[in-house]
This record gives structure tokens, C-alpha cells and sequence, in this order.
């Protein structure tokens, strides 16, 4: 439908702990200019070398709870014993002003997400095997072993809902993922609807309208 309320695009790339999401999110926004990810607010504490503000938002549960009865997160959830949320104000906003925003958020967020975003792109990054994911919770080294216990019980329960997603990318070799995360970008920035939204002089110049179903 032309013309759209937001000519930016929607990216939720999720995956179990230990895939390797942030780092292939992080060089992703590195070399893709125009897309930008949202921070999430969350009851954890925060880890070594996390800042507020950059990495997360940190709060208290009592805090996180009356934002989220006010309608304040797009979608929040409780994830390995903490709370998560995705602030409404901020994705509606860059959105609008075309930004393509990137949610790093679990399958109970991104099934929140869908239901208002259906044309959200749903990207699930995949672990090259189970003993790969182990290996790569113990190497960060930035939690305490029973947490990694807990993740990696709960690695199980986030890809049991993988197939709820669009896309799939197996995290073997890095810059492979990568890549395809890239063309994932790109294609969808290329839908029609995305394309219209953006380059609305261009499509009414063109003569071109609102999609007319097919008789
Ligand atoms: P971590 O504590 O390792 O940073 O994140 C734990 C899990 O919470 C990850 O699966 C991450 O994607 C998810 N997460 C982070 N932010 C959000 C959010 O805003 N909403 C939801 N639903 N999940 C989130």
C-alpha cells in the first residue's frame, strides 16, 4: 500500500546465546550506513565493560514494570530470569524518518514484534552445532558458570521457535554469515513497498499507485 507510514525497514535478528549475534550485528552496522540498532532496557546487571545507554538501558524491575503497564516497549519480555523491552517512542521515530532499525531481541519479542509489523524481516542465527555454542558460552568468560548452565538449557527453548523466522543464517564462517546478513539487508530495502515509501517523488512522478490486487 502507497504511501506507507514508515520508509524505514524492520530487521529482528535473533538467536540462541553463544551464536555470535552481537558480533555479526556489530560488524553489520559497521559497514551498512542507514541502519541502526535499537538499545533495549533491561532488569540485568550489567556485564564488564557494558555502559548504560550503549549497549543496554539498566533498570530496576519496579521501573521496567510501570513502563511496561504504560505502553512504553514495543514489545518486552523475561528472558533467562530478567526483563527486556524494546522502546516503543524511539523505533517509531526513527522509522518514520526512514532509518532501517535493527531489534537483537528473543522469538517471544520478535512474535510480539510481527503481529505489528508483518513485513518485519525475521533473521535467526544458527550455531554450526551444539558443542560449537558450549564452547563459544565458556570462551566469553563473561558470566558465571551457572548462568552459562542456564543459557545453554535455554539455547534449546530459542531454537525450537527458529522456524517461526524468514530467514536462517548458520554462523560457521564469519564473514559467510555475514555476507548474507548484508544481502538480507539489501533485499529487503529493495521490496517494493520499502522502495515506494522512500523514493515517493520518484513513484508518483512514475505514475506509479497503490498496489491494485489482480482480478
Ligand atoms: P543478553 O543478556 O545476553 O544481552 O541477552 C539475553 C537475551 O535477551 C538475548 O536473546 C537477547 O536477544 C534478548 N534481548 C535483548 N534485548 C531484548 C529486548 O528488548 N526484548 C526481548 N524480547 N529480548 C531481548
Amino acid at each position: 500500500m502507497l504511501p506507507q507510514a514508515f520508509s524505514g525497514s524492520l530487521f529482528i535478528v535473533a538467536a540462541p546465546s553463544g551464536a555470535g549475534k552481537s558480533s555479526l550485528v556489530n560488524a553489520l552496522l559497521a559497514q551498512e550506513p542507514g541502519i541502526k540498532l535499537s538499545i533495549s532496557t533491561t532488569t540485568r546487571k550489567p556485564r564488564m565493560g557494558e555502559l548504560d545507554g550503549e549497549h543496554y538501558h539498566f533498570t530496576g524491575a519496579e521501573d521496567f514494570v510501570t513502563r511496561a503497564e504504560r505502553g512504553e516497549f514495543l514489545e518486552w519480555a523475561e528472558v533467562h530470569g530478567n526483563y527486556y523491552g524494546t522502546s516503543r517512542l524511539t523505533v517509531e521515530q526513527e522509522m518514520k524518518n526512514g532509518t532501517d532499525i535493527l531489534l537483537e531481541i528473543d522469538w517471544q519479542g520478535a512474535r510480539q514484534v510481527k503481529k505489528l509489523f508483518p513485513d518485519a524481516a525475521g533473521i535467526f542465527i544458527l550455531p554450526p552445532s551444539i558443542e560449537a555454542l558450549e564452547e563459544r558460552l565458556h570462551k566469553r568468560g563473561t558470566d558465571e558458570p551457572h548462568i552459562i548452565t542456564r543459557r545453554l538449557l535455554a539455547a534449546g527453548g530459542e531454537i525450537a521457535h527458529a522456524p517461526e523466522f524468514e530467514y536462517a543464517i548458520i554462523n560457521e564462517e564469519f564473514n559467510v554469515a555475514l555476507a548474507e546478513l548484508q544481502a538480507i539487508v539489501k533485499a529487503t530495502r529493495c521490496r517494493f513497498a520499502q522502495q515506494a515509501a522512500r523514493n515517493a517523488t520518484l513513484f508518483a512522478q512514475l505514475g506509479i499507485h497503490a498496489h491494485q490486487p489482480q482480478s
